[in-house]
């Protein structure tokens, strides 16, 4: 069943993906590398289509010559045959058989296709958090990633005049390579205190390359004279057919909007991001440890599923240097597996993670969301838009109904039932509701066609293939 080509399978080609990828198949294991991308490079190394002809796409990059030689190494090792890149293809299951794994995959045209393997690396990185606010589901009002994909991947702005809002050091980037590529910044806004990160300096100052980005990126900032706000928030966006400006707020000690600090500030954009979620399903589907929100890890990368790894985001967010180093270990662990040989790790991969994992829970612990978002959060504003609910209906089904925790509020008011699964929606939906957040466990990483099921043999059907 499982042919000599794949022993290895592994899902993303992002930073983590390609460097696990190119690890092991410099160790001449062949690699099927799986990615519903049409181009390798995942988030941080998105690239613009083929078809734009972009003549110096490393304009909208930073650390585009660790791109480069990635690039070039999957390149050399494709050509040699020692990895499979197989673009546009989204899993949607894997599965764990006696010897080796499943891997169930849809082109864009939800053609169905299977591909066996040895051993499987799960490199599937992050999505963003999105919270609701009045008017959040104006035209115009756009995660802050979605945007730079827009930029990255299709070089077109998102709008004129932009605001960019949220939490997070990913809006640095959004911010100036919005204003790079000629959009007007209205203003940043940010909800954390910069005054937080004096309590993790010392680990930002063992960062001096960090270092030297923010202040790369505080220097655009001043170039492109765009105001900054930090602790204020967003507390609506305003417009008919499409946002036309939005009201902050400064936020108080405890987190909640000033009363008589809100300004109105007009835009044709609003780029918004609340930080980033791992992308779990097909870990947690496989039977993986999550922990509740990251696929639980050992120092070698090993889920607790013998013969499934994971690196990157999915296993933690923490930056592409981070996801690059997770996924050299994970190789070379892969590698030790599949030829019986003892692992070697590089020291400079082991010390470089714990370094970057420390900055990285440094950075979470500056950037959270303000505590009291949701009392923001007006009734009429929906929370679920897949399945239209709204923010007093799920108050309803706490108050009236007597839901006490999200999956009683989904069967109640159908949140979280619809496209995505909760997976946008879900802590939205908490956060009005007043529940923890769940670990949910989606059979499924994406929505897939009853034809396809359909036409899906069983596992057990699936040995004989
Ligand atoms: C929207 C967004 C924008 C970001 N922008 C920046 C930035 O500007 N600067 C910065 O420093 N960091 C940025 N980050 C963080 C950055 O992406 C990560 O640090 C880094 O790219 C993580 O690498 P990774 O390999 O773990 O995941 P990713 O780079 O996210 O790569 C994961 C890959 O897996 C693929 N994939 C996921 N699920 C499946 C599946 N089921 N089947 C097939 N393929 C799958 C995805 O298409 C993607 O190509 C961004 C993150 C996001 C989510």
């Amino acid at each position: 069943m499982t042919s000599p080509t794949d022993r290895l399978a592994v899902v993303g080609a992002g930073p983590a993906g390609l460097a696990a990828a190119l690890t092991a198949a410099d160790h001449n294991i062949a690699v099927t590398l799986i990615d519903s991308a049409p181009q390798p490079g995942g988030q941080f190394y998105r690239q613009p289509a083929a078809a734009l002809g972009a003549r110096r796409p490393q304009a909208l990059h930073h650390a585009w010559r660790t791109w480069a030689r990635l690039r070039d190494r999957l390149d050399a090792h494709v050509a040699a045959g020692r990895i499979r890149h197989l673009p546009g293809r989204h899993v949607w299951f894997v599965e764990h058989l006696d010897r080796g794994f499943i891997l169930r995959t849809l082109t864009g045209d939800d053609e169905p296709e299977v591909f066996a393997a040895d051993a499987v690396l799960l490199a599937t990185g992050a999505y963003e958090k999105v919270l609701p606010f009045p008017g959040w589901t104006l035209p115009g009002v756009v995660t802050a990633g979605g945007a730079q994909a827009v930029l990255k991947g299709g070089l077109v702005l998102p709008g004129r005049m932009a605001v960019v809002a949220g939490s997070g050091p990913l809006l640095l980037p959004v911010a100036t390579g919005l204003a790079a590529a000629g959009a007007r910044l209205a203003a940043l806004i940010e909800a954390a205190d910069p005054r937080a990160y004096g309590r993790h300096a010392r680990t930002f100052a063992a960062h001096p390359g960090k270092l030297a980005e923010a202040a790369g990126y505080a220097g655009r900032l001043l170039r492109h004279r765009v105001p900054v706000l930090t602790r204020h928030t967003v507390v609506a966006a305003h417009g008919t057919d499409r946002v036309e400006a939005v009201t902050v707020a400064a936020l108080d000690a405890d987190g909640r909007a000033r009363p008589g600090t809100e300004r109105r500030i007009a835009c044709d954009t609003l780029a918004v991001g609340h930080g980033l979620l791992p992308h779990t399903d097909l870990a947690g589907a496989l039977g993986c440890r999550t922990d509740p929100a990251r696929v639980v890890v050992d120092a070698q990368q090993r889920t607790d599923v013998p013969g499934v790894w994971a690196a990157g985001e999915a296993a933690g967010v923490g930056g592409a240097a981070l996801a690059l180093a997770e996924g050299e270990i994970a190789g070379r662990s892969v590698v030790a597996h599949l030829t019986g040989e003892r692992p070697r790790i590089r020291s400079t991969a082991a010390n470089s993670r714990t370094a970057l994992r420390k900055f990285a829970a440094a950075l979470d612990a500056v950037h959270t969301p303000p505590a009291h978002w949701a009392e923001q959060v007006a009734d009429d504003t929906l929370v679920c838009r897949c399945e239209d609910v709204t923010a007093g209906a799920v108050r309803h089904a706490v108050t009236e109904l007597g839901a006490a925790d999200l999956r009683t509020v989904k069967l109640l008011t159908r949140a979280g039932m619809g496209w995505c699964q909760g997976r946008v929606c879900g802590p939205g939906v908490a956060g009005v509701a007043g529940c923890p957040p769940e670990t949910v466990r989606r059979p499924f990483a994406r929505p897939v066609p009853l034809s396809v099921l359909a036409r899906t043999p069983s596992p057990t059907e699936g040995r004989q293939e």
